[in-house]
């Protein structure tokens, strides 16, 4: 039987791993703590490890893999900025991922906290929980007939697209690999300049790399319109932080939506309440009315936890036993 540690491991990731292993090849040890450098010795022993979007798989990391044995790393993610793809073709390990799980999943928690923004949702659950049923201060927008830039139209942008073009609204994308089928629906591509310049509302779906890092700086900021409403629910690292402050405060920024955040590895999924939170920008960021934030919670629905769940075994299993296996990155 194949051994396999799961690093930063949940009480869901266990629920739904161990639900959809029964009879399967493999034994599963979970981990609640993250895979870095000062963990990686847990996976000696081991031979994959199973990781998620905030553990740490660089050369370094990889390197000591190599020399415990492990052959597999599973990501049950779809992105993987956080792993060294070089380093794992030298060293011979293979990385496979959950390319698609839920798209829709990602799209319909984009779309609610766009409608939480403009419609104010955060604030009135408290008030009506008060007995206020003042409506002061709670007058929100419409979507029908807004101009939304989507950066990234792969599977996640394609479905937030589809929903956005049912409210109604106009949708500019920018993508340096556009989907024919997308101005059949009725989005149209336009340059990122324009759709910067264009847009009333801009959401982002597209990979973090090299090229896509701080695309939201205060360079693009100064291209878009006053108020314009931004919404990340891709990777932390697309926006730059302290020019979103800036923006913010200028009001440039209307209104600021976030799953993400560059350094949410230090804050997210765990319970802090107790403690006090060092990073002076998340907090910042938490002081403004017009920001609403959730803790990467876009992809965690039962459908995608599912899904999650089996590619991920069968990605490891098939590696394993030293079949070809198609969600291989390296
Ligand atoms: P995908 O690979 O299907 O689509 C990504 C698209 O981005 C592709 O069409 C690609 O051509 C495009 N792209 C690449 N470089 C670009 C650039 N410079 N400018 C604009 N577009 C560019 O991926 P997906 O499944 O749609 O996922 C998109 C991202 O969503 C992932 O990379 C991941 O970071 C994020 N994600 C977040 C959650 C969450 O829980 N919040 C869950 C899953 C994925």
């Amino acid at each position: 039987m194949y051994k396999v540690a799961v690093f930063s491991s949940k009480k869901y990731d266990q629920q739904f791993l161990e639900q959809f292993n029964q009879g399967g090849q493999l034994d599963l040890h979970f981990f609640e703590s993250r895979l870095s450098r000062q963990t990686v010795e847990l996976a000696q022993g081991f031979q994959a490890v199973c990781v998620f979007v905030n553990d740490v798989v660089d050369h370094h990391v990889l390197e000591q893999l190599h020399t415990f044995g492990v052959n597999v790393v599973a990501l049950r993610c779809a992105g993987f900025n956080n792993l060294d793809l070089k380093a794992a073709r030298q060293f011979n390990i293979k990385i496979c991922r959950v390319p698609e799980y839920s798209p829709e999943a990602v799209a319909e928690h984009t779309v609610g906290i766009l409608l939480t923004l403009s419609r104010k949702f955060h604030k009135a659950y408290w008030r009506v929980r008060e007995n206020n049923f003042a409506l002061d201060g709670l007058m929100g927008f419409n979507l029908h007939g807004k101009t939304i830039g989507v950066i990234g139209t792969g599977k996640i942008g394609l479905a937030t697209i589809k929903i956005l073009l049912g409210f109604g609204c106009q949708v500019h994308c920018y993508d340096p690999y556009p989907n024919p089928d997308l101005q059949t629906l009725g989005a149209k591509y336009v340059t990122l300049d324009d759709l910067f310049s264009q847009s009333d509302i801009i959401s982002l779906h597209c990979p973090l790399t090299p090229d896509t890092k701080h695309i939201i700086d205060s360079e693009a900021l100064a291209k878009m319109k006053t108020g314009v409403v931004i919404i990340n629910t891709s990777r932390g690292g697309l926006v730059d932080s302290n020019a979103i402050i800036g923006g913010l405060k200028s009001r440039k920024i209307g209104f600021l939506g976030l799953d993400v955040y560059e350094l949410e590895s230090e804050l997210f999924f765990e319970d802090l309440s107790d403690d006090i939170v060092q990073d002076d920008i998340f907090t910042r960021l938490l002081t403004f009315p017009n920001v609403f934030i959730t803790g990467h919670q876009g992809f965690f629905t039962e459908e995608a936890l599912i899904t999650i769940a089996q590619t991920t075994l069968d990605n490891i299993e098939t590696l394993l036993s030293g079949k070809d296996c198609d969600n291989l990155i390296a």
